[in-house]
């Protein structure tokens, strides 16, 4: 039974050069078909595989705060009317610097929004043109200032390391600004360059520059050390809290437990089985009309991947992945399952092993995928019903 939901939100008032989420230019969008046809799916969705109560919520995009306050109240109306929440203990909403205002600010929190995530990535304003981004350092302040007059007290702040013009000095800067704002929580991810992106044609063309790779390991362990050093623990290799903070719904991803995805272009894990909806909106929109499932790919995850998501999710986290759970949940031992992959990563000094877990070591932070990679296509699926 899943415990947490994602909700899209795919209009966005202008488009960031990085951005590969399923996300539309928000002008003569049909947006009020598009938050009927949501909840449509989730009371479809809630009816044929229920759930006693969500712990978590998160409404992410694409940005949910372009959309009206009228908007965001039926929405939020919708939400409460259709989904389980009387064991909520976590509600996110993502935010945009330059798309939030006292009245919207009011709506969330008089419906229960009591995290905040916000946008910022960097604040210098020649790296925000850089990648497409309109807000400036003025309008996150006021956005912090105006959350908390408007009752959050726990705010989180998107962060990015590894852009086209940055130093290890400007993201040093953009720490100090970020931990000046005194926020709960901090989200950094370095800049992937993905398909079907701005970023992605200019790198193409031969237009693209990037940071030397030394500068982007230079700026990752900034980000350790920095934010150690001001109070916040590293749970994630991306994500930094204070203590109490750490984020409840990204966790479940972590932990590989199950979650409802809603929205145009959203992904779900429900009844083991992961899925993702049609991410283009008349799509999506002439299924919920049709009365089915918007649906666009799914996958029956076998046991086999099961325990390689256990691994690969669960080293994501500082605390690493527990052979309790892990027995608890596939009934053998990963220690004797991945006995030679653990023992080599030992031995490279990437992967730390005690009595009850494993867990990336300092120099495995930076190696993830390499490290996660050795946990795939090991294991024999006949072998393991
Ligand atoms: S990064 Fe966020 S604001 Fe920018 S285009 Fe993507 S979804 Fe929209």
């Amino acid at each position: 039974m899943p415990k947490a939901a994602y909700i899209h939100i795919p209009f966005c008032e202008h488009i960031c050069y990085y951005c590969d989420f399923n996300k539309f230019y928000l002008k003569n969008q049909p947006v009020n078909e598009y938050l009927q046809a949501l909840e449509t799916e989730m009371a479809m969705v809630v009816a044929e595989q229920p759930t006693k109560s969500l712990q978590t919520l998160y409404v992410g995009g694409g940005t949910p705060t372009a959309l009206t306050a009228d908007q965001l109240a039926q929405l939020l109306a919708s939400i409460k009317r259709t989904l389980p929440l009387s064991d909520l203990e976590e509600f996110t909403f993502e935010v945009n610097p330059d798309s939030i205002d006292e009245e919207k600010l009011d709506v969330l929190r008089s419906y229960g929004v009591d995290r905040l995530s916000i946008g910022v990535q960097a604040f210098q304003p020649l790296l925000l043109k850089e990648i497409g981004r309109t807000h400036d350092q003025k309008s996150v302040e006021q956005a912090v200032e105006k959350s908390r007059q408007a009752g959050f007290a726990n705010l989180s702040l998107d962060l990015m390391l590894g852009l086209p013009k940055q130093t290890p000095e400007m993201f040093a800067e953009t720490l100090k600004e970020a931990f000046a704002l005194e926020v709960e929580h901090l989200s950094c991810y370095s800049l992937k360059v993905e398909a079907k992106t701005v970023f992605y044609n200019r790198q193409r063309q031969g237009r693209l520059t990037l940071p030397p790779e030394d500068d982007e390991v230079k700026m990752y362990r900034q980000l350790c050390y920095e934010t150690e050093k001001h109070g916040f623990k590293q749970y994630e290799i991306s994500n930094f809290a204070k203590k109490g903070y750490e984020s409840r719904h990204n966790l479940v991803y972590w932990n590989n437990d199950e979650y409802y995805g809603f929205g145009a272009g959203a992904h779900g894990y429900v009844g083991g089985v992961r899925y993702m909806n049609h991410g283009p909106l008349p799509k999506y929109l002439q299924a919920m009309e049709e009365g089915r499932r918007p649906v666009f790919e799914s996958h029956h995850v076998s046991r086999v991947e099961q325990m390689e998501e256990q691994m690969f999710l669960g080293l994501r986290k500082r605390s690493g992945v527990e052979e309790r759970v892990f027995v608890e949940r596939f009934g053998v031992s990963m220690f004797s399952l991945y006995e030679k992959q653990i023992a080599q990563l030992v031995a490279r000094c990437l992967l730390e092993r005690t009595d009850d877990r494993v867990r990336l070591t300092d120099e495995g932070l930076l190696l993830g995928n390499e490290v996660f990679e050795q946990f795939l296509a090991v294991l024999d699926e006949g072998k393991q019903q």
